[in-house]
């Protein structure tokens, strides 16, 4: 399949679309996950026109890298979670559904299940404070 210029992701990039942003840099974005699995679902997507990490060219993969390292403990403080997890699908077999490649960070605590994947619209201020305490945290 070949990459849509006006996938979603692509459109936040643009400032085409909106997003509850917590991070930038020259190469990649960061911003809260709309439909989010847990509280701080926070995404970050690099700068490039990849679908999937078979396309993303290793420089940008290094970038994402750092921008997860560096987005990861953020989150775990500013949600004070036991556990992050790091997810990143390949394909609609693999679950993905935005084609613009991405890596998932979730918070995660013993007990709690993960809501469903993309399926329910978080609240508007609910996430824009999410992204501020991520930003705090990051400071
Ligand atoms: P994946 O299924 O791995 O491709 O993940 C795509 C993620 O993007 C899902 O978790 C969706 O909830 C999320 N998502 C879809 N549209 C938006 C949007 N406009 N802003 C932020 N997150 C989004």
């Amino acid at each position: 399949m070949a990459y849509d210029p006006n996938n979603i992701f692509a459109k936040i990039i643009r400032e085409e679309a909106p997003c509850f942003k917590v991070y930038e840099d020259d190469m990649t974005l960061a911003f809260m996950d709309v439909m989010p699995q847990a509280d701080g679902h926070t995404l970050v997507i690099p700068k490039f026109p990849a679908e999937d990490l078979l396309d993303l060219d290793p420089d940008y993969v290094a970038a994402q890298a750092m921008t997860v390292k560096k987005l990861a403990p953020a989150v775990k403080k500013a949600f004070d979670a036991p556990g992050i997890m790091i997810a990143q699908l390949n394909g609609s077999a693999a679950g993905q559904t935005v084609f613009h490649f991405h890596t998932h960070i979730i918070p995660r605590r013993s007990g709690l299940e993960m809501k469903l994947h993309a399926r329910e619209m978080a609240d508007f201020d609910m996430l824009k404070e999410h992204a501020e305490r991520i930003k705090a945290a990051l400071a």
